[in-house]
């Protein structure tokens, strides 16, 4: 893997990172596809938005089809039939959000599947050996995520169990060969809670072990925004220059634009793809539910200014009436429309980037984003 810093506004970067299946842009967001598809979109569609990486997930992939059918399939990528990069996160969130009777020991963490309720053990060098079979580019540490609010001393013991489980990681990943031909490359994962003293230790061990990426885990479980904000550049402090970095599950536009400012390169959420289906649509000028009875005769465009198949073809009007007889093509549609606003706001930040005007645009975007939502608390 290889990654570029082509310019920097203050502390925010656009470059891009080289995979073995292509290149993708940083600011970047990766559209999740938990199963192995982004729901509703085909692969075509979202080449067509300019997502040029995507997520997937080790728990799940894990479960169903199982390893021995990816193998069989050649790995994901085929499997898929997506040709573009794929990072995989570990699984360790899905083990601690998903299953049930889970335990945590040195070895590794056990659990029962959300499905069946079968036993399994996840341990580091297990998740590299699936991640290994799905043949994704960026492979994820298994980490713990620990609940928001922990005690200190729970974040630190934690933190400490999964920087020793990133090593093991790392150990496996150089003695395990690639099973398709191409390679795969390793991000570790700073925990630590919303400790300043805990994120500052786990992101210097980290970046003395030297991994090829670096991601910021367990944030947006709960905390406040702000606290967020203030890890995150706890975090940027330490972690090299030179390197990727991924804020894990993270967030709303807002956020992304914040932690742009703050340094960060890479995002997965789920929030585009789950919320769209739940009838919300994200717009430059704020968060729209298309259900409201306000759009019942509007006929004009989602979002007058975005270039998407939904917002170029349909009216607001008939993906009310979508929505409020279930058909399809309304999730389909909105899902289509919202990664394609995800995709636009990290294109304009690369752009800002570039022009070394970020803060001015991310400021003049941030007031104007307030304008729909404003619209329809007031009335
Ligand atoms: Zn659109």
């Amino acid at each position: 893997m290889e990654f570029r810093v082509k310019c920097t506004d203050g502390n925010a970067r656009c470059g891009m990172v080289r995979t073995a299946h292509g290149t993708f842009q940083t600011p970047a967001f990766m559209p999740v596809g938990t199963q192995g598809t982004v729901k509703t979109m085909t692969q075509r569609s979202l080449e067509e938005i300019g997502a040029e990486i995507i997520l997937s997930n080790t728990y799940h992939l894990y479960l169903r089809p199982g390893i021995e059918i990816l193998r069989q399939a050649g790995g994901l990528h085929k499997f898929m039939n997506w040709s573009h990069p794929i990072l995989t996160d570990s699984g360790g969130y899905q083990v601690f959000s998903l299953s049930d009777l889970r335990k945590i020991e040195e070895e590794g963490v056990s659990f029962r599947s959300h499905l069946d309720g079968s036993l399994h053990l996840f341990t580091p060098e297990k998740v590299i050996d699936i991640q290994r079979h799905i043949g994704s580019d960026i492979m994820m540490v298994l980490d713990e995520c620990t609940p928001y609010p922990c005690t200190k001393d729970y974040a630190n013991s934690s933190n400490e169990l999964t920087l020793r489980w990133a090593q093991r990681c790392k150990d496996r990943l150089t003695s395990s060969p690639e099973l398709y031909g191409h390679a795969q490359t390793l991000f570790a994962i700073v925990q630590g809670s919303a400790f300043e003293d805990i994120r500052e230790h786990s992101a210097r061990v980290l970046t003395g072990m030297n991994f090829e990426g670096y991601a910021i885990g367990g944030l947006a479980v709960g905390e406040p925004a702000d606290q967020m904000y203030a890890m995150i550049e706890v975090c940027n402090n330490i972690l090299p220059a030179t390197k990727p970095r991924y804020l894990m599950g993270v967030g709303t536009p807002e956020n992304l634009l914040e932690a742009i400012e703050r340094g960060v390169d890479m995002f997965d959420c789920v929030m585009p793809t789950r919320n769209g289906r739940n009838a919300q649509l994200f717009t430059r000028s704020g968060v729209v539910n298309i259900t409201n009875e306000r759009y019942k005769d509007d006929f004009t465009p989602v979002d007058e200014e975005c270039d998407c198949y939904t917002c170029y073809n349909y009216t607001r009007a008939y993906l009310r009436h979508l929505f409020m007889v279930k058909e399809i093509l309304g999730l389909q549609l909105a899902t289509l429309h919202n990664l394609s606003y995800y995709q636009w706001v990290v294109r304009s930040a690369r752009q800002a980037i570039r022009d070394r005007r970020y803060k001015d645009w991310k400021t003049g975007q941030l007031s104007r984003s307030k304008q729909e939502n404003t619209l329809l608390s007031t009335n």
